[in-house]
């Protein structure tokens, strides 16, 4: 009975402790009944004037979340899936972009000698931040961190793969029509789109605005992309588990016959 216990207890344990710093670093996700009730309280509320300032100072309110440290979105480490499919050979090589890219983990974990990633961000200090943090990276010839409006962008070279994952929940819903256009431009006439969708959830308000799989056909069809597959993120991070769909996408070839 007495080695049952222990056999039992240990995997919680160490789920737990190896759980808990995600859940104090997350701000961005729903806090799950692992988190203490003060902690939950400060995320809430961080996430709370994270919104009230990108929403009440449209041009600026990005950069001044950075400054002030309100980045309940930040891993602190680069997107699990998207390492995954990197180390199992699954992402186009050739050149990457990450849109809104902030800290800048995504864009340093997917550099490579094959892939050459490009991070833009709006903000100059999450640029200034990327560009910190990633400084003493062996990589350095493989990527390179912008500050720019991925709307109004215009890269000399297109790309053989975009990741977007937290950049289409962050801009404003009437914006994601121009999000798919824009990604339309950006890709090469046989370049991947790869969505992490999130938060695949009832939410009021954000940024993070809620999203559907639904959501991002009804803008991207009509730019003339179709799904190569979706599926459940297996690998997403604890709080965000059951939320988040991975989708592939490319240019239907039907489109560019027209
Ligand atoms: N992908 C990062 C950051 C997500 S938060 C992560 O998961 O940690 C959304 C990011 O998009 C912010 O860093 C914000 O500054 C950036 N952003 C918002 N609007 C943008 C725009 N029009 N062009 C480029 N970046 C933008």
């Amino acid at each position: 009975m007495r080695t049952y216990l222990i056999h039992r207890c240990i995997p919680i344990l160490i789920g737990t402790r190896t759980l808990l710093p995600r859940y104090r670093r997350v701000g961005w996700s729903k806090m799950n009944q692992k988190s203490t009730q003060k902690s939950h309280t400060t995320a809430t509320s961080n996430v709370g004037k994270m919104q009230q300032i990108v929403n009440s100072d449209s041009g600026n309110g990005w950069d001044r979340c950075w400054e002030e440290g309100l980045t309940p979105w930040d891993l602190g480490e680069p997107t699990p899936v998207l390492l995954h499919l990197h180390n199992t050979g699954a992402l186009p090589k050739g050149r990457a972009l990450v849109p809104g890219c902030g800290s800048g983990y995504d864009v340093l974990a997917i550099a490579c000698a094959d892939r050459y990633v490009v991070g833009i961000d709006i903000s100059d200090n999450a640029i200034t931040k990327a560009t910190e943090l990633s400084s003493e990276s062996p990589n350095a010839e493989h990527f390179t961190f912008l500050k720019a409006d991925f709307f109004t962008w215009h890269p000399a070279e297109l790309f053989d793969l975009i990741f977007d994952y937290t950049f289409f929940c962050a801009i404003e819903p009437d914006m994601r029509s121009a999000w798919a256009r824009k990604v339309h431009d950006l890709l090469k006439p046989d370049g991947e789109l790869i969505t992490l969708m999130y938060p695949i959830e009832d939410r009021e308000g954000g940024p993070p605005y809620k999203v559907s799989v639904t959501d991002y056909e009804d803008v991207l069809h009509p730019a003339g992309f179709r799904a190569t597959s979706i599926f459940e993120n297996e690998l997403a991070i604890a709080p965000r588990k059951g939320r988040e769909k991975v989708g592939r996408w490319r240019k239907s070839a039907s489109q560019s016959c027209l």
